[in-house]
């Protein structure tokens, strides 16, 4: 019987052409996977799929593409392009190996599954900070306090997780207002710890205004780490975070030094956000940072999430009056390093080690696929799931999107692997994305569907009018114009991630 594609196969125009034709003779290279962005006029950016970059001239990526390098003329950037497995003289680069196990590396935050366990211990809290997106000024400890029975199951399943390692962070509104249930935590998970042979690390997340000696004293025995909140000098702090008696800068900054003290320094760090009044005082903020002895800062946009949304004229800037604040507030830091002294900006040395090391970072709000579940997981104060604290807060306004289950009834397999969480992995990754699949920066980025779904009313978004993106997108290319430009900058970016100052 006679073959009824054969006609078309015949035809001249449909004919595959014999395999040496689609193999370039004069410039012998194959291409392998990478990605491509302009930085500015003259620097383009390479980056392939384990995250190697080059920074060329302006035209190079097209006389690359188009099989227009010659081997002897551009000695140095072939051999580089070679190196960094950009182009390969074999169909299969010889060192294919090499290049999955530094992929496997890259992802292997997922090895593990989630590690950070976030516990609402308590919704109450003693302050009405106007960009607060949870906190509840109640007395009424039955309807805003975590029950003891939710915090057992929380633990038992934080035990369940398959990682190792594990930390229980105790958020609130204020936690150290139900301290007596952080000790009640604390004590448990310890136990069940040791006998299943975790390690497990505590966290408690406070605005210090309440904080006691008998507290700090359970925190040194039980190695507690405290993450308070700082967003600059008291006029600043003081406007943004109310409290009766004004005096919510004051009580953090004592809160700090006496935590220091009996914990020790690094055992405190603190959080900055940032404002509308926060963008008029870029180095104020990083001066009262290094004031206070602090050797790094997180500069976080604020998050367009739950009740911080109704407070437009306080808390609704555009992303790029945030990033003429961060870039003002960077230059100041790096100002600071250039004169000898170490000190950080911690978004950027997450970026930063993405760039320029083999390693994963475990920073949940960048990774791809998302940390949501696969890194973090919050036990709400009502026995609520969710698959991250933004997800809780969405909660707080009545959207239950992101809600897996409660502890009440689900298992553990139902709410890290029910329909919820695979519903939700259809957009968590990066490589997957549409504007993401083709981004030179993917490497560097993450994928956050409840940020999308937040913002733009999707979980996949759209990268063209995303704010994460446009806030990602020019923070990266920011670093590596810095990085190209100085070799100072350079320098001092690798003491931000190796520590070494
Ligand atoms: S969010 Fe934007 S910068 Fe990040 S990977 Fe996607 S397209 Fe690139």
């Amino acid at each position: 019987m006679n073959n009824p594609l054969k006609p078309a196969l015949d035809k001249k125009t449909r004919k595959f052409k014999e395999y040496n034709s689609y193999n370039l003779q004069s410039n012998n290279y194959y291409l392998l996977p990478f990605r491509f962005i302009r930085l500015d006029e003259q620097n383009e950016l390479l980056v392939n799929e384990v995250g190697d970059f080059l920074i060329v001239s302006s035209g190079t990526v097209e006389r690359i593409v188009n099989k227009k390098l010659d081997k002897i003329s551009d000695e140095e950037l072939y051999a580089d392009l070679i190196a960094a497995f950009f182009i390969s003289e074999t169909p299969i680069p010889a060192l294919l190996d090499v290049i999955s196990t530094r992929y496997r590396t890259k992802k292997s935050f997922l090895d593990h599954f989630t590690a950070l366990h976030i516990f609402v211990i308590s919704l109450r809290c003693e302050h009405t900070c106007h960009y607060c997106q949870v906190s509840r000024v109640s007395e009424n400890k039955k309807a805003f306090d975590m029950q003891r029975h939710h915090i057992d199951k929380g633990i038992d399943l934080m035990m369940k997780s398959p990682n190792p390692h594990i930390t229980m962070e105790f958020q609130g509104g204020e936690a150290l207002l139900a301290f007596e249930n952080i000790t009640y935590a604390v004590i448990q998970a310890k136990e069940k710890a040791m006998l299943l042979n975790k390690k497990i690390s505590f966290v408690i997340c406070t605005n210090l205004a309440v904080i006691t000696d008998e507290m700090l004293k359970f925190c040194k025995e039980h190695e507690i780490l405290i993450s308070s909140s700082l967003d600059g000098p008291s006029f600043i702090h003081n406007k943004n975070r109310h409290r009766n008696g004004n005096n919510s800068y004051e009580l953090a900054v004592k809160g700090i030094e006496e935590s220091r003290q009996v914990l020790g320094f690094d055992r405190v760090s603190a959080l900055l956000t940032t404002t509308n009044l926060s963008l008029l005082y870029p180095h104020e903020i990083v001066d009262e940072y290094y004031k206070l002895g602090f050797r790094n800062i997180f500069l976080r946009p604020i998050s367009p999430y739950g009740f911080a949304n109704y407070n437009e004229r306080k808390n609704h800037y555009k992303t790029s009056e945030f990033l003429d604040f961060y870039k003002k507030a960077l230059d100041k830091i790096i100002e600071l390093n250039l004169r000898g002294e170490f000190f950080r900006e911690d978004y950027a040395a997450i970026i930063l080690r993405k760039i320029l090391t083999p390693f994963p970072v475990g920073y949940v709000d960048l990774q791809s696929p998302a940390g949501m579940i696969n890194s973090v997981i919050v036990f709400n104060y009502d026995g609520k799931v969710y698959a991250t604290d933004e997800a809780r807060m969405l909660a707080e306004t009545k959207d239950y999107t992101f809600e897996l289950g409660s502890l009440d009834t689900h298992s553990y397999e139902e709410l890290f692997y029910g329909d919820k969480a695979r519903f939700f992995s259809d957009a968590w990754t990066n490589e997957s994305l549409p504007g993401c699949s083709e981004c030179a920066l993917q490497s560097y980025c993450g994928a956050d569907p409840v940020f999308n779904y937040a913002t733009q009313g999707t979980f996949i978004g759209h990268r063209p009018t995303s704010s994460f993106c446009e806030r990602n997108m020019a923070i990266i290319k920011h670093l590596f114009l810095l990085m190209e430009k100085d070799a100072r900058i350079k320098t001092i970016f690798r003491t931000w991630i190796t520590g070494n100052n």
